[in-house]
């Protein structure tokens, strides 16, 4: 089946992605959204208990997820809202510092949707972003909105300040091209999926609907056969995490278990989103289909 079979007229442009680096079955893109204290923040001041499960995410979540991901030697990308690497700066150095391959990407200033701003707003907000990220020593290329909202502004945004890549879209099961204007634009979506995030299945918020889903076990089925069929189409498997959420002791065998097959299988590409983007650029290029 080709990767681009289904395609639908939907703003984007396809792009090649085969052969993956290193003639492998398939690319495996794993990210961690590094929210920290800022989706509570995004409407009030985080309670107790909030900061707590923030804490927890620091503390452990994350050094959990981030040895698994060492172990099978991943390339891997962190997703960071601004304000929330200027508080926690120390412990992003010490992710930088102690990872072979990690990625420090943009999740927007704070962790407020853009689709809540006005484009005045969301320039604003963006530019005070970069400003801050710059300030830390960071120039992110790869960004992902806010609860996965990005708007047409926040597009043409990534696009003047030279970003590579958007995460945040649904379009397609590859990545491919966002157009901006009728025209092929050179910023790649790699694209995510609900049923590919933790969030879908471990969250929970006492006094609201959300609860886990509770089922280990149908997770790790649901990713691994879309993993098995990633595979078979020679496609690019995505998942995005959150340390306090699949990083807790009751959830991480569910992640660990499907690295395990990965690395069984062999033939596996764990690449940075940034490297997965630039790969489909570069064959793009070499194809004379990029504008
Ligand atoms: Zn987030």
């Amino acid at each position: 089946m080709s990767a681009l079979a289904g395609w639908g007229a939907d703003g984007g442009v396809p792009l090649p992605t085969r052969p993956w680096p290193d003639g492998a079955a398939i690319a495996v893109a794993l990210s961690l959204d590094l929210d920290y204290e800022t989706p509570w923040e995004a409407d009030r001041t985080p309670t107790l208990l909030e900061t707590s499960r923030s804490d927890y995410g620091a503390r452990v979540g994350m050094w959990r997820l981030v040895e698994l991901f060492e172990a099978v030697g991943a390339g891997w990308t962190a997703f960071i809202p601004a304000i929330a690497l200027q508080r926690h700066e120390g412990d992003v150095r010490r992710l930088v510092d102690e990872c072979a391959n990690v990625e420090i990407a943009s999740h927007g200033l704070d962790h407020v949707p853009p689709t809540k701003l006005t484009p005045g707003d969301e320039r604003r907000r963006f530019e005070e972003a970069q400003v801050l990220f710059a300030s830390l020593g960071y120039a992110p290329v790869g960004y992902r909105a806010p609860s996965f909202d990005p708007t047409p502004t926040t597009l043409s945004l990534l696009e003047e300040f030279g970003y590579v890549y958007d995460s945040s879209l649904m379009g397609a099961d590859e990545p491919y091209s966002l157009s901006s204007e009728g025209r092929a634009a050179a910023l790649v979506e790699v694209p995510v999926e609900w049923t590919h995030d933790d969030a879908t299945y471990f969250s929970m918020e006492r006094w609201g609907s959300i609860r886990p889903v509770g089922d280990h076990d149908s997770v790790r089925h649901l990713w691994l056969a879309s993993y098995r069929r990633a595979r078979e189409e020679g496609g690019l498997f995505q998942l995005t995490l959150h340390p306090d959420l699949v990083g807790r002791r009751s959830c991480i065998d569910v992640l660990k278990r499907l690295l395990d097959q990965m690395v069984s299988d062999g033939g596996v590409w764990f690449g940075r989103h940034v490297d997965v983007a630039q790969h489909c650029q570069r064959l793009a290029e070499e194809k004379r289909e990029w504008t």
